[in-house]
Order: structure tokens, then sequence, then C-alpha cells
């Protein structure tokens, strides 16, 4: 068995099509009639940029806008005077106009590719794509064509342009494997618009795999099985049909309002890590962003990223959600997750030692940094400000002071900001639950991180297999926090959400409908089953089983009789 990165779901079995990569090699020549290469340049950029106009097209009625804007945006490099500029004066010193394009894309490839960030590594793939564009361009080679293949396909390739994978006649393709890409590679996105089943990345597959090999691909697991035999076959063919089945029910949930079967109706919003991660969420039919975790774009860096690179990314996630809420959770550092420049002392107890927003309540300026970029990105659309592992409404006061700091320090800029951002607290502690009341006089929405909460509730570390029997939300200790920071909300009439793991959970949803829970956040994957799952509750039901369990003295009871209820 194979394994790359599932980047499309489903499970495709088909026979395999090896997809030859195109030899683009050319012998450099010294040209003597400078004019005329220039312009075969010009009429190969033309050529280019009519091809891209159909590609957008039939992009635009076969997979929506949001596709035909990568081709978009790669016809718009092209058109790049800089671009034209360089090459052309290439062409004056007497390089070949393919010897000069390839030169000046390598520059830009090399420049992308060092980045940092992923949205500019991306541009490094599309300058890839123009360079080999314009190279067949050049030296008259057709593309393959994948629109004409035998039904059952899997496409096996080094490499899919997002042209060769535009014209794919999804009808015939099981599914996608190749040796390059990520989960935001072209191929990517356009496989999960076209729901074909794909698995990137599995090194030297296009040498492991030959034409006409029988094979499985698990998008959703990331296997690739060549040849299977009997049993396999039997099993993936059964999970294939029971994808499906699934799916299709839950695809009714597409597009609709998050209802319960008596007619309340809940938010519900995903959970990301990075920017980049919004389109997952939106693609998943999400409301909106109820946690960006915000450490993650101070990971795998070497020092903090600025307020402006910050805001750079808050502002690239609430532009894409055009007005949909997004809710930023300041940087929740420490506990798990290390940042090893920012020389934190080590501890002997680091989940009840310096983190999060103790960390950052003493790190003025750094944190200033990150509330400025937010504030600032809040001018482009819907944000609110989240603070992790609140204890003491002090803390929320000293934000809150900052704050308006920052504010004041952006009007000296003379630089627009979200003057009315509201902030919210993370209920994840037994001290938040135990004060919510008074924390709801300073908090505009509580949000429930029942990761968290279940730990410190229970006092008892998940990683520890001793004490790992007592880790579960349907402790009676974990049920009454959450039973009560919601009731609290309530009577103050601030909005409560749930963005730990347990608000995906079909068990505990009849629990939260119960208490009255405003909004749910969880993974993207989960969107549509929460959403289906949230419709099969009236309250009236929702409340008599709540009413039990809330009765029962141990979790393993609680558990029981849930099962039974689902
Ligand atoms: C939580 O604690 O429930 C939560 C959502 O935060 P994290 O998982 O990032 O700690
Ligand atoms: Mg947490």
């Amino acid at each position: 068995m194979l394994k790359g990165i599932a980047v499309s779901g489903g499970i495709g079995i088909g026979k395999v099509m090896l997809i030859e990569d195109q030899s683009l090699d050319y012998t450099p020549v010294k040209v003597s009639d400078i004019k005329e290469e220039k312009k075969r340049f010009n009429r190969a950029l033309s050529e280019f940029s009519k091809k891209s106009e159909q590609l957008i097209q039939q992009l635009m009625e076969s997979a929506g806008e949001n596709e035909a804007a990568i081709i978009r945006g790669q016809s718009v490099m092209l058109r790049d005077p800089y671009l034209i500029g360089e090459t052309e004066k290439l062409i004056s010193d007497g390089k070949c106009a393919e010897q000069a394009f390839e030169t000046v894309c390598d520059t830009f490839i090399s420049i992308f590719s060092t980045a940092a960030e992923d949205i500019i590594k991306q541009r490094a793939a599309d300058m890839r794509d123009i360079k080999a564009a314009m190279l067949r361009q050049l030296l008259g080679i057709t593309e393959v064509r994948l629109n004409n293949i035998p039904s059952g396909t899997v496409i096996v390739a080094r490499e899919l342009t997002p042209s060769m994978t535009a014209d794919i006649n999804k009808e015939n393709v099981a599914a996608i494997v190749t040796e390059t890409g990520s989960t935001t590679s072209h191929t990517a996105i356009l496989a999960r618009v076209l729901e074909i089943p794909a698995v990137l990345s599995i090194p030297d597959i296009t040498k492991i795999l030959k034409n006409g090999n029988k094979v499985i691909v698990d998008g959703n697991s990331g296997e690739v099985i060549p040849e299977p035999d009997n049993i396999q076959m039997e099993v993936y063919t059964r999970r294939r049909e029971k994808y499906i089945g699934e799916k299709r029910e839950l695809e009714s949930f597409r597009g609709q309002p998050t209802i319960s079967a008596s007619g309340e109706r809940y938010s519900l919003f995903c959970n990301i890590g990075t920017p980049e991660d919004t389109f997952k969420a939106i693609d998943a039919d999400g409301e909106g962003i109820g946690l960006f975790r915000s450490e993650f774009i101070f990971m795998n860096r070497n020092s903090a990223p600025s307020e402006q690179q910050q805001f750079e990314q808050y502002k690239k996630a609430v532009m894409m959600l055009k007005g949909k809420p997004l809710t930023i959770r300041t940087l929740d550092v420490g506990g798990d997750k290390a940042l090893p420049y920012l020389g934190m002392p080590k501890e002997d107890n680091p989940f009840m030692g310096f983190r999060a927003i103790r960390y950052c309540l003493k790190k003025r300026d750094f944190f200033k940094d990150q509330l400025r970029a937010i504030l600032r990105a809040g001018a482009y659309g819907n944000i609110s400000v989240l603070l992790p592992m609140i204890t003491c409404t002090d803390e929320v006061i000293a934000v809150r002071e900052l704050i308006e700091e920052c504010g004041k320090e952006l009007d000296i800029r003379n630089t627009e900001y979200d003057r009315d951002i509201r902030v919210g607290v993370m209920i994840e502690t037994p001290a938040a639950v135990a004060i919510a009341d008074q924390l709801a006089d300073e908090a505009d929405f509580f949000s429930i991180g029942t990761n968290d909460l279940t730990g410190y509730m229970m006092a008892c570390d998940r990683g520890n297999a001793d004490v790992g029997y007592l880790y579960s939300s349907f402790q009676p200790a974990v049920l009454r926090a959450v039973e009560r920071t919601i009731r609290c909300g309530k009577e103050k009439k601030i909005p409560v959400k749930m963005c730990g793991e347990a608000a995906a959970d079909p068990m505990m949803i009849p629990l939260l409908i119960s208490f009255g829970l405003n909004e749910f956040s969880v993974s993207p994957p989960s969107v549509l089953r929460v959403r289906k799952c949230i419709s099969e509750w009236t309250k009236k039901n929702a409340d008599n089983v709540t009413e039990k369990v809330m009765k029962l003295r141990t979790e393993r009871e609680i558990v029981e009789y849930l099962k039974t209820v689902l």
C-alpha cells in the first residue's frame, strides 16, 4: 500500500492511465533577427491569452467562478510588464524566446519558492505552469487532453497542469494520483470541486504504477493500493458505496440553514488554523469561522510575524469570507503549543503556567502587534477577538484597555480599523466557569473550549494513559460546567458558542440544544453532519434526554444512555 496526501474525498477504483511528462527540451540558439524573435514571443503570448480565455469560460461552466479565477490569475501574471520586459531584454541580447522566457520565469520561481507564506509559494507553482504552457506554445507542442478517456480511469501523473485538470470529463475519471502537489495546489482544488477522489505527493508513483494496472485510491485516507486482491476489492467497494450513500444524504443539507426539528435556528461555523483553511470552511458550507487558531501563523518561522504580516493574513481570511463572521483567537502559546523563538522558560507544569493570555499580557508590545493587526483587518469584514485561557475578569479588562490603546495608536497613524470589535472569552478553565456570571459582564460572547475544559475540570492529562479514562466531555462535572456557562451567558444576554471537539459529537448535540447553545464551531469536514444531526432533534426531545442525563451519576451511564437514544 502507498500513502500520499488525501486532498479530495471518496474512493476511486479503476485502471491506471499514466500521463507521460512531455519533453519541453529545446536547443538554445543565438538569434540574429531580434525583431522577428520578439514578434514570435508576442504571438505566443497572445495565443496563451486566447487559450486562457477559453479555459476560463469552460471552468466557469464546469467548476465555478473561484476555480476559473486560478486561470485568470495566471493570465494576469503573464501580462506582467516586468516579466515581458525582462524577457524582451534577454531576446535583445540574442537569446531565443524559449531561453529568455525560461530564464526570467526561473528567477521568479526561486524567489517565490523560498517565501514563508503558502500563498506566495503557490505563486511559484503558478509560474511553473505558465512557463510550461508558454514553452509548449513556443515549441508547438499540443498538451495532453483528458476530455476523452475511457470510463473508470485513474489518472496518474507527475504533475497535472490546471488546464489539464480543467479539461477532465469527471464522469470518466475514477481518481487522480500525482507525485507532486498539496492540499492547496490547483489540482487539489479542482479535484474537490469536481468531486474526484485524489491523492497527491506520492514519490515515484509514475514509475511504480503501469498503464492498465488496477488500483484503489482512497481520497479520504490518502491510501493507494496497486493490484488489489479480492478481499481488498470487496472491502473498498463496500466503503465506496457507504461513502457515496452518506455523502448524498449529507449533500441535501448543503446551503440549508442550521435548524432543529422544532424550528430553532443555530449558527454553524468552522475551526481553522491558517487563512488558507478558510476555503475549506467555505467549501464545507460553514457559515463563518468560529475559531481561527492564530498560533498557526506564528509557527514554522524563526521569529514572530510583524503586525503587517499578521494583518495581511487576517485580512486574507476575512476577505475570503465576504462578510461572514471571523473569530480570531489571540495567541494561545504555551502548554502543548511551543514557539521556540520566543524563548519561553522551561516549566515543570506548562499547562498551569505562563501561557496564552498570561504570556500575552506580560509581553504587551508583542501582544499589541497582534491586536492592532486584528483591529485593522476588522475594517475589511466581520471580525471578533477571542481570548484563550481566561481565569479572571481582570484579564479581560486588561485586554480591553490594550485594545483601546491600540485604537488610539491607529488613530494617530490615520489607519482604518474596527472601532467596535467584539471581544469574546474562551471558557476552558474551571475558574472561568465558576465566575461565568461575572465574566459575562465583561465579554461580548463566550466560546466553550471543551478540549481544555475537560482536562482542567477533571484535573487529568489526556496523554497519560493511567488517567485518560477521566478525559471525557460526558463526565457529569464537565456537563455541569457547560450547562452553567450557557445559563450564565443567557442570563446576561450574550451569545454562547462551543468550539471544542465536543460540539461535533452527535451524543453531545441534544444536550447543547437543550442547554441553549447559540453557535457550534466544528472542523470543516463535520459541518454537514452536525447540521443533519441538529435537524433531527426537537427542543422537547432534547430537553427530555438532557433531563435524564443530568440526573445520572457516572460517565458510563451517560454514554450508554445517549447511545440508546441515538
Ligand atoms: C479547546 O480547548 O477546546 C479549544 C477549542 O482550543 P484548543 O483545542 O486550540 O486548545
Ligand atoms: Mg484550548
